[in-house]
């Protein structure tokens, strides 16, 4: 079977005649026949959503990579979410803050702030939205249904765990709902017994016909951005859009989407504020990270894949396939901020660089002082 990739590399290894999962091994070259340059033990910093387990209810399903999936990633926790046309996400609140960002689809969501302020907004393919921690908020999918993506700023989130509008009226004596709604035992009749979560509903009416008047106004700062309208800055590899406290009030989250054309390398480079939640959005590509000490180890990726990078971790993503890789890196940080190699060694008296990695002193002189975020 000579199209099967065999772990031989330079005349070393040898093959490998099973049991194995060809699928896999196709998806994973760099694993199954690492560069020469990998050494020592990283932790795994790859999950796939397709290794999930799937939670299916009525009106839609969802997925979640969290620290249990990929115990390395302590600073923040992912959710792949559908609700089929009219179905609802219920009206829910969690002690972490939830930034999120539409896949495919549209959906309407709400929020009410501490003061009793409201948002109410619709959201499509390429926006996002941020929902500060313990503010209690919903969504639900417009005529076309929706496909979204989670993230919270905590590794040990579970969508599992939230905290639901229909669990705490099943958990409270009717006695004390009807004291506290002034309402009749009788009108309480009816209310669930356990929580919805996912539930099918009818596609809402227009959002001005929707719109509730608050005493005390709408909130402050919109809990909705486009993202993917933002003018990209683009470079010879590709483009980037940030999106962080500079030009969005998500208090607790960053996060930068990346594009890399095809035979384009996002450069090596590290963060200097947290570790980095990857989500693959599409494309094919690896990912090659230095953990100091001789130590590296490289995987691949594709879409609906989730990737990691400890803090300060030296990294690059090189596109392997022939369309656009396409990334979402995410920090626990309200700013994005990361530091380019090559602008480094540019901004540094260029002696000092050529006698450390034996090149001529012309080649670090030739080097762009800018940041070039995707190269080719
Ligand atoms: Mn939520
Ligand atoms: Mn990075």
């Amino acid at each position: 079977m000579p199209d099967v990739p065999q772990p031989i590399r330079d005349g070393k290894g040898g093959s490998d005649p099973g049991p194995r999962n060809v699928l896999l091994d196709r998806q994973n070259p760099d694993l199954l026949v690492a560069p020469s340059t990998d050494h020592g033990t990283v932790p795994n910093l790859k999950f796939s959503f397709s290794m999930a387990h799937t939670r299916i209810e009525q009106g839609g399903w969802t997925r979640e990579v969290t620290q249990r999936e990929l115990p390395v990633a302590r600073t923040l926790s992912g959710v792949d979410m559908r609700l089929e046309p009219g179905a609802y996400r219920e009206l829910h609140w969690h002690q972490q803050s939830e930034w999120a960002y539409i896949l495919d689809g549209s959906c309407r969501i709400s929020a009410v702030d501490q003061e009793g302020r409201n948002f109410l907004d619709d959201v499509r393919k390429g926006d996002l939205w941020f929902f500060p921690k313990g503010v209690p908020h919903h969504i639900q999918a417009l005529d076309e249904g929706v496909e979204f993506l989670l993230v919270f700023d905590d590794g040990q989130f579970s969508e599992n765990g939230t905290f639901l509008m229909s669990d705490f009226f099943a958990c409270t004596p009717k006695s004390v709902l009807a004291k506290n709604f002034g309402w009749s035992l009788e009108q309480l009749a009816q209310i669930p017994e356990r929580e919805k979560y996912i539930f099918s509903g009818q596609v809402p009416p227009p959002l001005d016909a929707d719109r509730i008047v608050s005493p005390t106004g709408d909130v402050p700062r919109t809990f909705k951005h486009r993202m993917h309208a933002q003018a990209p800055a683009r470079f010879s590899g590709g483009s980037v859009r940030i999106t962080d406290s500079t030009n969005f009030a998500a208090t607790t989250i960053s996060a930068a989407l990346v594009e890399i054309e095809p035979g384009g390398l996002r450069e090596l480079h590290w963060h200097p504020t947290d570790d980095e939640w990857q989500y693959y959005l599409s494309g094919f590509g690896r990912m090659g990270v230095f953990a100091s000490t001789g130590v590296a180890r490289t995987f691949n990726f594709q879409g609906g894949d989730v990737g990691y990078v400890p803090f300060a971790y030296g990294h690059y993503i090189e596109n392997l396939g022939d369309e656009p890789l396409v990334l979402l890196e995410m920090f626990r940080n309200p700013r994005f901020e990361d530091i380019s190699l090559a602008q480094w060694m540019a901004n540094t008296p260029p002696q000092i660089t050529a006698d450390t990695i034996n090149v001529p002193r012309s080649l670090i002189e030739s080097l762009r002082k800018d940041k070039q975020p995707v190269v080719r």
